[in-house]
């Protein structure tokens, strides 16, 4: 086989979402399996709705997401420009050889013209298929119109009767009838190439091999495999990917959740669960295995076993996915990455020690399994900084009110104060005292002290919660971090 050479051909027309990068990345997967060639093609001639933000925040969406490619705008490679606006030239040449061998037409009706013709076919319960009354025009006298200023599209010239079939390598043998299809707009009456004109000569000229791209343009194939003829060319292999849907089988929107790539970032999923979720769109590794890094991905992927029912996406097991991969990470990889949300919640201090660090190191080491994303961490964060008692739920209030644990939090109180310093150690011994001195033991022991020193009746396990107090009160914070024997004097107060 010829060496693989795909592309990812984005209109820059608004921002990178799951649909479009599930896309790229199968086409990137397919290239690196293949040690074959990735390319960004950027399709910019829909100059009304086109804009170099759009492209620039596709480029850095790509990246962040970790596909690469080789050949594109900015890197160049053997075939460009890569950027469809600097390619008219090219696609004008073509345009003319078409038209001088008869395969292509002026079109002379107007929008109007066309629409007249539209609804009066669907009223007679037809097809609405362009007429092609045009095509009786000759190119002499449309040359002649043309040069005298008149506006006019150009059609290819396709038989009025039969059929195009070609073989999807996801659905097998497809058949259109050329009745339904008409003759495709080649070029527009503003002289800029139509979307299938421009796409058979770019996916032609760049040599690609498989053009794999979403399920909305099954329909546009046949039209572009028409063109391929007209120019002599061979089409490419097509695949075509399966919509991506919400649970409720519609079309994944804003309504579902998190759409665009860059929020996704924001919400801190990693860069690699996307990346391995997205690969599961539509596609399962042979033993089901579902938590993959890119390079394992990269080994297993297959593009034949690529599914032709709509992929599902699946918020929860996006989050799951998550979780598995924020555990491969490192503690000071994990505290770089909650860095910023807490620094925005203005837990953290713009200017971090290196005790500082260590000290988040912990703390996210200990939080993190709380949540599916570091977005959800300060959250978690505010219940360590914030104790108040007096704002305890009746509830809550009511376990500290019993007699055994109104007998240990005194006790445990009084032999606090006695301490120059605390950890879970002297915590350790401290209720093994109390223990022995009031008789209370188990629940009755550990509870009461746990409500006392977070005000809270769920949370951290004392021997992670106790260590992130005490030495977070020795740092600065924007909010200072209260320690063991703060909390209890407080509590006191508070119970009197
Ligand atoms: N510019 C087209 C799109 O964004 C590309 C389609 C194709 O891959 O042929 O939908």
């Amino acid at each position: 086989m010829d060496k693989v050479r795909v592309r990812f051909a984005p209109s820059p027309t608004g921002f990178l979402h799951v649909g479009n990068a599930r896309t790229a990345l199968f086409n990137w997967l397919f290239a690196r399996q293949s040690e074959g060639v990735f390319i960004l093609r950027i399709e910019d001639t829909d100059i009304k709705r086109s804009a170099s933000e759009y492209e620039s925040r596709l480029k850095k969406d790509l990246c962040w997401l970790g596909l690469d490619w080789d050949e594109g705008p900015d890197i160049g490679g053997r075939f460009g420009p890569y950027r469809q606006s600097l390619r008219i030239d090219i696609y004008r040449s073509y345009t003319q050889k078409l038209l001088e061998e008869g395969k292509a037409y002026y079109c002379f009706c107007s929008l109007q013209e066309l629409e007249k013709e539209r609804k009066r076919a669907i009223s007679l319960g037809k097809m609405p298929v362009y007429s092609g009354r045009c095509q009786a025009i000759s190119l002499e006298e449309a040359r002649r119109r043309v040069d005298a200023g008149e506006q006019a599209a150009v059609r290819l010239r396709t038989p009025e009767k039969g059929d195009i079939r070609y073989n999807d390598l996801v659905r097998g043998t497809l058949n259109f009838d050329l009745k339904l299809i008409g003759d495709p707009i080649l070029v527009r009456s503003n002289e800029l190439p139509a979307y299938n004109y421009a796409v058979v000569i770019d996916d032609s000229l760049m040599e690609i091999t498989h053009v794999i791209r979403g399920e909305d343009h099954i329909s546009n194939t046949p039209r572009q495999i028409l063109i391929y003829k007209a120019l002599s060319l061979t089409p490419p292999q097509f695949v075509h990917l399966s919509l991506v849907m919400g649970k409720d089988n519609t079309r994944l929107s804003k309504r579902h959740g998190a759409t665009a790539i860059d929020q996704f970032e924001k919400q801190g999923i990693l860069s690699s669960s996307l990346f391995n979720y997205l690969a599961l769109l539509g596609w399962a590794p042979p033993e089901g295995e579902e938590v993959l890094t890119k390079n394992e991905l990269v080994e297993l992927f297959n593009l034949k076993k690529v599914s032709r029912s709509a992929a599902i996406f699946d918020y929860d097991k996006l989050h799951w996915i998550n979780r598995q991969h924020i555990k491969e990470l490192s503690s000071r990889q994990k505290a770089e990455l909650a860095y910023p949300y807490l620094k925005e919640s203005k837990l953290l201090p713009e200017k971090m020690t290196d005790a500082h660090w260590e000290w988040l190191e912990k703390a996210v080491e200990s939080l993190i399994e709380r949540v599916d994303r570091f977005s959800d961490l300060p959250e978690q964060f505010v219940k360590l900084f914030e104790f108040s008692p007096s704002r305890m739920e009746d509830k809550t209030k009511e376990e500290l009110e019993t007699d055994c644990a109104l007998r240990v939090i005194y006790l445990f109180a009084e032999k606090i104060s006695r301490l120059d310093s605390f950890d879970y150690d002297k915590f350790a011994s401290l209720t093994h005292e109390i223990k022995r001195e009031t008789g209370c033991k188990g629940k009755d022991l550990y509870h009461p002290l746990r409500v006392a020193l977070t005000a809270r009746d769920s949370g951290l396990d004392l021997d992670k919660f106790i260590p992130l107090v005490e030495k977070g009160a020795k740092l600065s914070f924007p909010k200072p971090l209260k320690n063991c024997s703060q909390r209890i004097s407080e509590v006191l107060n508070f119970l009197k």
